[in-house]
């Protein structure tokens, strides 16, 4: 059975002290979800101090490389010193600001994979895509060239977030069929790659303006495995509904 994930992406967002009163206030009351959440970098080390037990704090990006002259990124040491223990990979924001393609984003995880540090692969496809009725090959060619090479060993347990770019922070969310339909193609892709063990393994996050109101109907999505959350994921209440929504 895949993991139950509810994942807080705060990208750049709050002050030190907003971001030790908001760990404070996640409790993860359900035994069988695992809650992460992705302060900004600088502020790992308070979060982690500062949390309760059953949530994880992760690291919103790392460098592929272990040390050396690379003015103002962190490697996966420095974050896992400071109270790291997982790494978002390719979100869309990256891909679109920073201009990560799937090639970096390969070495990315296979740094990840080297360095036994968990992550979890962004994927989604831009509204042009989507309305062109591309998103399907357009996801799986992002799998593809990131993610798919790794071993059948290797993908056991890996974590997916699926992550249309036409919904994040938008207020606009896909709807149950989108959701459900991107989400069974991608368990069966890995499952043609590898078999139904891997498949049935591998966690499958939804994100994109999922909120206290509409996790339950998302998360009720037989391939849905969680969510990624973004702007709901800046208030405790908020954060802690989707997480009940379990
Ligand atoms: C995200 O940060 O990946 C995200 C899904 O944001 P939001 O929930 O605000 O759409």
């Amino acid at each position: 059975m895949a993991q139950k994930i509810v994942v807080g992406n705060w990208k750049m967002n709050l002050e030190l002290n907003e971001a030790k009163e908001l760990i404070q206030g996640i409790k993860n009351t359900q035994d069988d979800v695992r809650v992460i959440v992705f302060p900004s970098s600088v502020f790992i080390n308070a979060v982690s101090e500062g949390k309760n037990e059953g949530v994880e704090v992760g690291a919103q990006n790392f460098h592929t490389e272990p040390k050396g002259a690379f003015t103002g990124e962190l490697s996966i040491s420095q974050l896992r010193s400071s109270g790291a223990t997982v790494g978002l990979i390719g979100h869309s924001e990256r891909r679109a600001y920073f201009s990560e393609g799937n090639e970096l984003l390969k070495m990315k995880v296979d740094t990840a994979m080297a360095n036994n540090f968990d992550f979890i692969f962004c994927c989604g496809e831009p509204l042009m895509i989507r309305e062109a009725g591309k998103e399907l090959e357009f996801v799986k060619m992002q799998l593809e060239e990131s993610l798919l090479h790794l071993t059948k060993e290797q993908m056991m347990g890996k974590v997916i977030a699926y992550e249309p770019v036409w919904a994040i922070g938008t207020g606009v969310t896909a709807s149950f069929d989108q959701a459900e339909s991107m989400h069974r193609s991608i368990r069966t892709w890995i499952h043609e790659r590898y078999d139904a063990e891997t498949a049935n393994n591998v966690s499958i996050l939804y994100g994109g303006s999922c909120n206290q109101a509409n996790a339950n109907e998302l998360f009720s999505c037989p391939n849905v495995d969680g969510g990624l959350i973004g702007g709901a994921s800046l208030k405790a209440d908020s954060f802690c509904t989707i997480i009940d929504s379990y």
